[in-house]
């Protein structure tokens, strides 16, 4: 007869456990299957409760065979749930991703082939900062470091030199990529440095592979798992290090479901395992940048190579006064570098961060505009499926032969650059130049990726024309030219980041020229050659220009010199959602330290079908803006058809 009531976490979204029967005493963190509704489902003993057991309560069916989650999961998940405002079941729910694995505990897994590690020689800059690594590890106390150094300066060996030294000692490395699926040169580099494949953990891999890993790690087979930022939710039992590759990178934020930004989750995750954090980057974050100022992170500054890896030269193009050809892009200097890299033998890339072929359509009598029907947004004409697509919904027509509007036929125009664009462009004026197209609907699937990759680094490939999927990672030797076509484009919208993103993403992009022995040069058109970010790219002075930044945003208190919390209404009932935003506005408690921005239709007003606003809460850096949003969004709950997301510290906003 079961005897002790226990809590359990079940993943589903309710704020509290449930508390079931069991025969026996078990640790928090043990996993469990127990009766659910009708069904069976796993859960994790959360912790023992000193109640009496009821009849009432059903019992647990099952202890799963592996050891418990750690305690560091435990509080990881209880304090994420708290920060993020999102139920704990949710966040379980991402720790225990694979529950199905549970039934092939009895399957015997093959070890994977390790082959003699090949360990680098470093620079005198490089074994310091490594030296430190290892110390901090050596003192298994939770510290974070921001890496920071020039592309080409030896990051990716120094952290390895820190893995090398967890694999002769105990414990788990994770390393976090941006876009893991593209990392096939990093994974080499791995491979080669110690002998044996690291696990992987992103949407490519393979359902039985998933099941595989994770039943390994959570015995402690695993010792290094490489992945994407779901990675860090795994229940590692020993997590001793935590990589964070390009930390500023965007795609670590998670914006939908649960909403997190991974690199932050990734320091707390270090933080409760009292285990070493390293943020890497050449162009780190103003969030990272403030934490080293506060003493938070230790930084770790890594000089410039001598000789090899020269930063290249950035030369920037004035487009105001050229008198540009009808439907040319690319300006006489930029053609005329391309013609002489080519002559050369070398290759040459072109930047644009805007998939398809034109931004916008519009009818040449009427000016009407093909938009999405389920968002306010511009359809963009897609060359290879001649079709228009929405890229934020994926709704997708044809080009209408006949306007709607004027009823005139064949009207439709296509507006502006898109990469596909500037491809057909470059082969009218260079008909011999072997292109290829990088943009994620091109290179669909890892496997493309990868042979795409093989074929520029056998020079079968001589211009590379794409977006920002190409900014990272890969270094192809012969790349000595880098043109940005618009080197504004990512400047205009409601971002406060603005400016800083488009500094990391063109500073990254320049990265990919010229690495090796040759020098490489970057042409940088803009029609705004005075802007801050322009002379800061030409005179490569991240230093000053994030200066500047810092003041702007301490001057109106945005982050990191202050605290946001976005809240998204959304809902089909365009006046429910209005409604409701402002009532939540006028019941927004009065606070010395808190502000209200809003509420106002979101930048994206409709999208998929709702409609969209948006109140913006800020608050002094010093207060936690969470008790406050607790208490204010409980206090009056909004009519069931308006949603409410709440995006803690947000990163786009749209
Ligand atoms: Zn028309
Ligand atoms: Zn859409």
């Amino acid at each position: 007869m079961p005897k002790i009531r226990i809590s359990v976490l079940v993943p589903r979204p309710f704020a509290e456990p449930f508390d079931y029967l069991s025969p026996q005493e078990l640790a928090p963190g043990t996993i469990v299957r127990v009766p659910f509704g009708r069904q069976e489902i796993y859960g994790v003993v959360w912790k023992r409760n000193e109640k009496a057991p009821a009849q009432a309560l059903k019992a647990i069916l099952e202890v799963v065979d592996v050891p418990p989650i750690c305690e560091a999961s435990l509080q990881f998940i209880a304090w994420m749930s708290d920060y993020t405002l999102t139920l704990p079941g949710q966040i379980l729910k991402m720790v225990l991703p694979v529950v199905e694995a549970f039934e092939d505990l009895s399957k015997k897994r093959a070890l994977p082939e390790t082959r003699p590690p090949h360990p680098p020689h470093l620079s005198a800059g490089q074994q310091e900062a490594a030296d430190c690594l290892r110390e901090s590890l050596d003192r298994a106390q939770y510290q974070t470091f921001l890496l920071e150094g020039v592309t080409g300066s030896g990051k990716t060996e120094v952290y390895f030199e820190a893995i090398a030294h967890l694999l002769e000692r105990q414990g788990q490395a994770l390393i976090l990529l941006p876009e893991i699926a593209l990392s096939a040169q990093w994974l080499q580099r791995f491979e080669r440095r110690f002998g044996f494949r690291p696990a992987l953990w992103h949407s490519a891999v393979t359902e039985a592979q998933r099941k595989a890993t994770f039943l390994a790690l959570l015995k402690g087979e695993v010792r290094v798992i490489v992945g994407a930022r779901s990675a860090l939710f795994l229940p590692f039992p020993d997590l001793r290090l935590v990589i964070v590759d390009e930390e500023h990178d965007g795609s670590y934020k998670q914006e939908e479901g649960v909403i997190y930004h991974g690199r932050d989750m990734a320091v707390a995750r270090a933080r409760f395992s009292e285990g070493t954090c390293v943020l890497a980057s050449a162009t780190p974050s103003l969030e990272t940048l403030a934490n080293v100022e506060a003493g938070k992170y230790t930084p770790l500054l890594l000089p410039a190579r001598f000789g090899e890896a020269e930063m290249p030269q950035v030369q920037m193009v004035d487009m105001r006064p050229l008198k540009m050809a009808a439907q040319t892009w690319l300006s006489p200097a930029l053609r005329g570098a391309l013609e002489e890299t080519l002559a050369r033998g070398e290759q040459a890339m072109l930047f644009l961060n805007r998939r398809g072929y034109a931004p916008l359509t519009l009818c040449r009598e009427c000016g009407d505009r093909q938009m999405c029907p389920h968002c306010s947004l511009s359809l963009v004409h897609h060359k290879v499926q001649e079709k228009l697509i929405c890229h934020h919904c994926g709704h997708m027509s044809p080009i209408p032969p006949q306007c709607p509007a004027c009823q005139e036929v064949g009207t439709y125009t296509a507006i502006g650059p898109g990469v596909e664009r500037i491809y057909e462009e470059v082969q009218t004026f260079l008909p011999e130049a072997r292109c290829v197209l990088l943009t994620s609907d091109h290179l669909t699937t890892p496997k493309k990726i990868a042979a795409c990759v093989q074929q520029i680094q056998n020079h079968e490939v001589d211009i590379l024309i794409g977006t920002q999927i190409m900014a990272k990672g890969h270094h192809f030797p012969l790349l000595t030219l880098v043109g940005v076509v618009d080197g504004d484009s990512t400047l205009s919208g409601s971002d406060f980041r603005a400016a800083e993103k488009s500094f990391q993403l063109l500073h990254q992009v320049a990265g990919r020229s010229g690495r090796e022995e040759r020098r490489g040069k970057v042409l940088l058109q803009t029609f705004l050659p005075d802007h801050p970010l322009m002379q800061a790219l030409v005179a490569q002075d991240r230093e000053n220009f994030f200066a500047l930044e810092a003041e702007q945003r301490q001057l109106h208190g945005f982050p990191p010199y202050g605290r946001l919390v976005a809240v998204i209404l959304s809902g089909k009932n365009e006046g429910e959602v209005e409604k409701t935003a402002r009532l939540l506005a006028r019941t927004f408690p009065l606070h010395g330290k808190a502000e209200l921005l809003g509420p106002t239709p979101a930048p994206l007003s409709y999208l998929r079908g709702k409609y969209r606003w948006r109140l913006l809460v800020k608050t002094e850096k010093g207060m936690a803006p969470q008790p406050l949003l607790r208490h204010w969004l409980l206090t009056r709950p909004p009519p069931v058809s308006v949603r409410v997301q709440i995006d803690v510290d947000p990163y786009s906003f749209f």
